[in-house]
This record gives structure tokens, C-alpha cells and sequence, in this order.
């Protein structure tokens, strides 16, 4: 097979003309109503337009392909493998990239349908958990609108992230069935199939060579789902794995009338794509997890491996032709499985594979908490994966021997970084196993990468410091600023031109006119707007009514202890108790108004956190109602939190609350969204709220707490946080409070081991950090008092985001970590 000739025809397609696809619209909606008369249903409408956009984005795909493909030699493909990609809705970007918005709007309404209303009825494809899962979908954002030669590689969820309801103030879970409607945007690759094995046992042949002989197999379908660019016709491709029987039913059991044996081959392939996150606390469920890692891992290499072969390179070039990287070490098996496909399948020698797998493989690190980091029992492995434990035993005895000429007679090193864990009982380290394959290890803050070469990754960092680097997160602007918030973008086009659109670097040009109190203004004015809708939506779903005018305080975040959703509530009630206590208000200034708006999931078997819920929702109906407070605050809690939700939610918020204790965040990303909308943060110097603070100008931020070292010395030298809450007369007002149930009068214990939980541990600080938490929202009265000023520092907040966009985190990944030339200059210019 011959390389394609490096010379590439110009293909990208222009919209189509808005003309056509609304015929396609109409054609569409004819073959799913049963009656062209009456308005169509949101849903079949949306189905309808989704018909009509996927004729031009499937055209686009094989345009990018043809192109990418093209590119010839000098091409290297990105391979972003990730178990969680935390897409949203798709519909929005989908009319933006193909300019069809305004023909759609139009030709809905002579059906009388809105398009607000069609948007809204499309379901959430969350396919993903949190920060982790949207970041590696605002990445897919990115490299469409850089024209980055990749492949997204993900698992099909059958199910997303549960559904969260509420009942009596408590979370419940229930399925997320995204696919009832089916799915709009993906595109099903029928001669995309690879097979995948599990169990077994390994022989060798008569040379010797291993060579896995699997138990049972699957196979490995590809649905490929389309993130267009908007700049231009280059698409983007999320490929699903979905995995089925390689004999769906067994006949011969069929026909003795034992169905459930006849189609338990398929239901084991069946279960590999039910959930993202199988409960883990029974066997079977942290099997299933461990299979579904496998899965994705195998069936995303062989695709890679296959199309590289299929453009004629030879597999002594894998390695300079294709980046691997693993969002996290969840899909962390893959440098052990490409080195059986390398050497078992394709006949490579060890050494030759391992240099191959190197170059072509890094990491990065999402969290430096110990407990989560990933582990698996070796006879877990050995049974599901035999030929793959084999491997890791290998690379793990090349890499200590290479540890022990380093390091000669430091037994103990050894022990600590060896990939097999044998001190509890006998785990592979998936890290470790990430650190030793990858030639860059990645974390995604300025703190969180200092502090990874410090503590986890710190006996790595010494062996190999030019192995660890910084990549700090970026979100996507066209899903968190143009679509979100056209109010705010059409002042800014207003404002700074529309070059900001293509490259949020300019967003700068704003800090000169942060003055001009008629901007300011402006700016308000699109925040108010935002905000009644927030307000109404609050009024419609929890039946509260919200004072628009009022401070909107803003935490959304998956609930976990270490975000301390807990303490935000510390200071509702603080702040419930000082209005009843001093209604003048500090120094007779009255209160500020303030709406407090909490969302986010716990994990369903986090009883701390499910915890925190409860007691939120339990604040809010007392606080809500009572009169004495005139109105001046409330305390909301919205369920359900998801993608769709954070965009209804961020461009309505005055403060954005990132209050983690420092040294755990590793990152964020919803504190970027907020600024980018024009909320000002009160945080924590923590992840990256502190580049945010160096970019916007720490004077623009409300930063609060200890910092990183002073939790880890308060920690050393002992913390003891009955005394601090000995000391401070309102935080123990506020704790006999929640503790003796006066939230919870039917249950008065409710929240006795919470609270005793703080006072005991207070694991993260709460109670350290709780005056000057105070104290600071203080200052964010005063300031939300006097708009001017507000509003200024409003314009300063969104004119310091412009680094914090995705793009210009992908370009950095282009160069420091995937070697893909010319990806920067592509950040700036692809337009
Ligand atoms: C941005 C985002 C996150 C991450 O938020 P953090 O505040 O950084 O934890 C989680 N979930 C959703 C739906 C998001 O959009």
C-alpha cells in the first residue's frame, strides 16, 4: 500500500445552504409524525433537525478524515483514551457549526413549536461523572476547532450518571436512560468490529512465543459521535465501543427451551456497557469494572494499530505516528496491551515494542489522593487478563532493574516504586504502571503538578524528573460562553469585536474598558436577564421565589467532602443567625440579599456526602420560610446536576463559590466557566483558581483559608478543631444548631455525626478556615453594594480568562506532550 500524497485538496465544505436542510428538516419530520397538521411533539422535532444535520456532519467527518489521512508521514494522530467523556446536549453546537439557527428557529415557528423548547427536550448524554469527564469533552471541542488529527476513544453507556430526584430533602438515584428516544449523533461503524478477550490461559508455541488463549470473547463495535468545529468544516470524533457476542445466541439451548442460557453470552457483553461506574463494593461489580477498562483499551488500540497499517506506514513507525494518552489511569492496561499486540500479534521484538510504546504513550494525573488512586488485586488480573499480567511482571522487572543501577542497595525504593504493590496483598499500582510506560506525566494545575512530583509521584520525579509536566485545564468558550451566554457575547462582539470568538486571548482588550461605568452597566444589565431565568426556573421546579435582584452565590460541583459544599452551609446558617440576631445588619448597613444556589450529585454509597445534601435541603425550607428575614436570603438546592443545568446555572451567578481545602482540588474547571461569565470568585488558593488569580489580578478575587503548606503543617503538628470551635462563639452557635436538630426537628439527631465528625477530625479543615471564610463574604456584601465597582471587577475577571480556554490547553498538550507540530499556531490561526 502506497502513503497518500502529501498534498491536501482544500475540504472543508461550506455550511450547507440553510435552505437545504431545513427541506431535509421537513422530510425528516414527515417519516416520524404520524400527523403533518398538528405542531410536532419537542422530541420529534428534535429528532427531525438532528436528521437534518447529520447528512452535512457526516460529510465533514469523511472530509476530515480524507484529509487527515492525507497529511501522509509527517502525521502524528492523538488518541484520547477516557472511561468517562461528559458530553451534554450536542444539538446547539450542531446548528452553530452549520449555521442553521436562524432557519430552524424560523421554520419551527410556523409549526408553532419553539426552539428553546426543542433544545431543552434533548437528554444529556453524561456519559461521565465530573470534571474529569467534561474536561476530556471540552478537549473534543478543541481539537475539532484546531483540526487535530485525533480519535476520542470511549465506552457507549447504555446508562449515564444516574438521575438524581430528591425525596423528602433526600437524594435518590434513579437510571439515566438516555437512549429511550435512541441517540441522534452518533454514526454506527459496521465495518469497524474488533474482538476482545478475557480469561483463559496462556501457551507457547514451538518457538516459544506466548500467546493468549481467551475464555471468552466479545466483540467490539464503533459508533462514532461528531463534534463539529465551528471556525470550519473539521469534525471531531468521540468512537463508542459497544460490545456484543461473538455467538449471540446459543441455539442448541434455545431450542431445548432454556432461553436464559441461550442469551447469557450476549447478556455478559450486554453488561460491559450498562453503567460508568459499577458499584464496587461486590466482587462482581469491581470484575466488571476491570473489563470494561480492558475493553476499551483493546478495542481502541487495535483501531489505532489497523489504521495506521491501513495507510501504509509500517508498525516500526507506530510509536512516532501515534500519540496514546490516558485521561486518568483508568484506561492505564493500555501500554500492556499494545505490547501483546506488538509482540504477540504483530511479531515485534520486546525492545523494539517497548521504545514504540513509550513514545506513543503519557498520562495524566487527576488526583493526588491516595485512596484514589487505582489498584487492582494480581489474581484479579491474572485470572480476567493472564497473558497482560504477564507482560506488567516484565515491564516492572526491566524498569526495577533499571531502578536498582540508579539507586543501588535502596531495597526499600524498590518496594515503594514497584508497579506490584506486596504489601496489601498483592495489587498492581495502575499509576505506576501509567508513570513507567509514559515519556510525560501530566498534572492539570500549576499546585496540583508541583505537588505530584512532591508527594505521590515523588520517588518517579527523582528517577525521571524530565518525565513530569504541567498542563493546566482549559474549558471550551463556544459551550461555556457563546452558547451558554449570547447576552454577554453579544456585548463583548459589542465591546472588543468578534476576534475573541476565534481566540479567547483577546478577551484582554476588555481590562481597558473595566472603567467605563456605561459598560458596566451593559454588562448588569445581561447578568439581570440571566438571572430571571434562573429565578424562574427555581420558582418552577422548587416552587421558591428568588429576589433577582439579590447576590446569586453560586456552588455547583459534584458533592464531596473535600469541596466542602459543607462549609457554604456553615456560612448560610451563620449568616441566618446573625440576620436574626442584628436585622440592622453589620453596622446598620443592612444585609445584603443573598440567593444561595447549591447543585451537584454524591456518589450513591457516600454517606457523608449524601449527607450534605440532605442537610442543605433541610436549611433551605427553614430558612426559605422564615419571615422574619424579609426575603433576604434563601437557600436552594437544585437537583440534577449535569452539563445542561451548569449552563443554565454559571451565566446567572454574581459569585462562583471554589472553596476546596487547599492542596485537594486538583484543578477545577467550573471555576473558569464562572469567571468566563463574569462571577466573581471566592475561593480558595487552591487547583487553579490561583492562575485565575494571577491572570485576573488578585485584587479581583476573594481568596480566602490556609494555603497548601499551612494545611499540611497545621496537619503535622496536630489540629485540633474543638478548639477552634471553643474559641469562635458564632461558628459554635452554628454547630449546636445543626447538631441539635434545629434543621431537622422531626429528626433532632439527624446531624449529630456530622457534626461530631468535625469536631473529632474535620478532615478537611472546615472549621480552620471558617472566619476567614466569614469574613471575606463580608467583604463580598460590601462590594456587591456598590455596583460600579462590582461590575468593573466583573470586566476584569472576564478580560483575565482568555488563557483558560481548552484550545490553548490542547495546543500546549500538542507540544510539550503528543510532539504534534504546528497544533499551536493552529490555536491562533485555524480560523
Ligand atoms: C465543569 C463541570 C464539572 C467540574 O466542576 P468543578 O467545579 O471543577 O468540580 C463537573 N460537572 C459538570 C457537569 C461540569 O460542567
Amino acid at each position: 500500500m502506497t502513503t497518500q500524497p502529501a498534498t491536501v485538496p482544500a475540504t472543508t465544505p461550506a455550511a450547507p445552504p440553510a435552505a437545504d436542510l431545513v427541506a431535509a428538516f421537513r422530510r425528516a419530520l414527515a417519516m416520524t409524525t404520524t400527523d403533518g397538521r398538528e405542531a410536532p411533539a419537542a422530541r420529534a422535532a428534535l429528532r427531525a433537525a438532528a436528521e437534518a444535520c447529520r447528512g452535512p456532519l457526516a460529510e465533514r467527518w469523511a472530509a476530515t478524515q480524507a484529509k487527515d489521512a492525507a497529511r501522509g508521514k509527517d502525521q502524528r494522530r492523538v488518541h484520547y483514551l477516557s472511561m468517562e467523556f461528559l458530553m451534554g446536549r450536542a444539538m446547539r453546537n450542531a446548528l452553530a457549526a452549520l449555521q442553521l439557527e436562524p432557519a430552524l428557529r424560523d421554520e419551527l415557528a410556523t409549526r408553532g413549536v419553539s426552539l428553546a423548547d426543542v433544545l431543552e427536550s434533548e437528554p444529556d448524554a453524561a456519559l461521565g461523572n465530573g470534571g474529569l469527564g467534561r474536561l476530556a469533552a471540552c478537549f473534543l471541542d478543541s481539537f475539532a476547532e484546531l483540526g487535530l488529527p485525533s480519535f476520542g476513544y470511549g465506552l457507549r453507556y447504555r446508562y449515564g450518571m444516574f438521575a438524581q430526584g430528591l425525596q423528602d430533602g433526600a437524594q435518590v438515584e434513579r437510571p439515566d436512560d438516555w437512549q429511550r428516544d435512541g441517540t441522534h449523533w452518533d454514526f454506527e461503524r459496521a465495518d469497524v468490529a474488533f474482538v476482545v478477550g478475557f480469561g483463559g490461559h496462556v501457551e507457547s508455541d514451538a518457538g516459544g512465543t506466548r500467546r493468549w488463549v481467551p475464555a471468552e470473547r466479545v466483540r467490539a463495535r464503533a459508533f462514532d459521535f461528531v463534534v463539529p468545529a465551528h471556525a470550519h468544516g473539521h469534525v471531531a470524533t468521540l468512537r463508542q465501543w459497544e460490545a456484543s457476542a461473538e455467538q449471540p445466541i446459543d441455539f442448541a439451548a434455545f431450542c431445548r427451551g432454556d432461553y436464559a442460557a441461550a442469551g447469557a453470552a450476549q447478556l455478559a457483553a450486554d453488561t460491559l456497557n450498562w453503567v460508568l461506574y459499577p458499584d464496587d463494593s461486590t466482587e462482581a461489580g469491581r470484575t466488571l469494572r476491570l473489563k470494561q477498562e480492558a475493553f476499551l483499551v483493546s478495542a481502541s488500540l487495535q483501531d489505532l494499530i489497523a489504521r495506521h497499517l491501513a495507510e501504509g506506514r509500517p508498525l516500526a513507525e507506530l510509536g512516532r505516528g501515534n500519540a496514546i494518552h490516558l485521561n486518568d489511569t483508568h484506561p492505564a492496561l493500555a501500554p500492556a496491551e499494545l505490547m501483546r499486540l506488538l509482540v504477540d500479534e504483530h511479531g515485534l521484538e520486546w525492545t523494539e515494542a517497548w521504545a514504540i510504546t513509550r513514545q506513543a504513550v503519557a498520562y495524566t494525573n487527576h488526583t493526588l489522593m491516595p485512596e484514589a488512586l487505582e489498584t487492582w488485586p494480581v489474581a484479579m488480573v491474572e485470572r480476567l487478563l493472564p497473558r497482560h499480567l504477564e507482560i506488567i511482571y516484565r515491564i516492572n522487572h526491566e524498569f526495577l532493574s533499571d531502578v536498582r543501577t540508579k539507586a543501588p542497595g535502596d531495597d526499600a525504593l524498590v518496594q515503594r516504586v514497584s508497579i506490584i504493590d506486596e504489601q496489601h496483598g498483592r495489587r498492581v499500582r495502575m499509576a505506576a504502571l501509567a508513570v513507567v510506560a509514559s515519556h510525560q506525566v501530566n498534572g492539570v494545575a500549576k499546585l496540583h503538578s508541583d505537588l505530584m512530583v512532591e508527594t505521590i509521584f515523588s520517588d518517579y520525579a527523582r528517577l525521571y524528573p524530565e518525565r513530569f509536566t504541567n498542563v493546566t485545564n482549559g474549558v471550551t468558550p463556544r459551550r461555556w460562553l457563546q452558547q451558554c451566554n449570547p447576552g454577554l457575547s453579544n456585548l463583548l462582539d459589542d465591546s472588543i469585536g468578534t476576534g475573541w470568538r476565534r481566540d479567547l486571548g483577546q478577551l484582554s482588550a476588555l481590562r481597558a474598558q473595566a472603567g467605563d461605568a456605561a459598560l458596566g452597566q451593559r454588562l448588569a444589565a445581561v447578568k439581570r436577564a440571566n438571572k430571571e431565568k434562573l429565578a424562574e426556573r427555581i420558582r418552577r421546579e422548587l416552587g421558591v421565589v428568588v429576589d433577582v435582584d439579590s447576590l446569586f452565590d453560586v456552588q455547583i460541583k459534584r458533592i464531596h467532602e473535600y469541596k466542602r459544599q459543607l462549609l457554604n452551609l456553615l456560612h448560610v446558617v451563620a449568616r441566618y443567625q446573625a440576620m436574626l440576631a442584628n436585622p440592622a445588619g453589620p453596622e446598620g448597613q443592612g444585609w445584603t440579599p443573598r440567593t444561595v444556589v447549591i447543585a451537584g450529585k454524591a456518589a450513591s454509597a457516600y454517606v457523608a456526602a449524601k449527607q450534605i445534601v440532605r442537610l442543605a435541603t433541610d436549611i433551605g425550607r427553614v430558612v426559605n420560610s422564615d419571615p422574619r428575614l424579609g426575603g433576604k436570603l434563601k437557600l436552594v438546592f437544585l437537583p440534577n446536576y449535569g452539563v445542561s443545568l451548569a449552563e443554565s446555572i454559571i451565566p446567572a451567578a454574581d459569585l462562583s463559590e471554589q472553596i476546596s481545602t487547599a492542596g485537594t482540588e486538583a484543578s477545577g474547571t467550573g471555576n473558569m466557566k464562572f469567571a468566563m461569565n463574569g462571577a466573581l470568585t471566592i475561593g480558595t488558593w487552591d487547583g487553579a483558581n490561583i492562575e485565575m488569580a494571577q491572570h485576573i489580578g488578585e485584587d479581583d478575587v476573594f481568596v480566602f483559608g490556609l494555603r497548601a503548606d499551612a494545611v499540611a503543617n497545621l496537619k503535622a503538628v496536630g489540629y485540633d478543631p474543638r478548639w477552634i470551635a471553643a474559641q469562635n462563639a458564632s461558628l459554635k452557635a452554628v454547630l449546636d444548631a445543626i447538631g441539635s436538630g434545629a434543621f431537622s426537628p422531626g429528626e433532632p439527631q439527624r446531624y449529630r455525626a456530622l457534626v461530631d465528625g468535625l469536631l473529632n477530625r474535620d478532615t478537611y479543615l472546615l472549621l480552620a478556615d471558617f472566619a476567614d471564610y466569614v469574613a471575606t463574604q463580608s467583604r463580598v456584601d460590601v462590594l456587591y453594594r456598590d455596583p460600579k465597582a462590582w461590575n468593573a471587577s466583573a470586566l476584569r475577571n472576564i478580560a483575565g480568562m482568555g488563557f483558560f480556554s481548552a484550545d490553548r490547553t490542547v495546543a500546549e498538550y500538542a507540544a510539550k506532550v503528543w510532539s504534534v507540530p504546528g497544533a499551536a499556531k493552529a490555536a491562533k490561526t485555524n480560523a
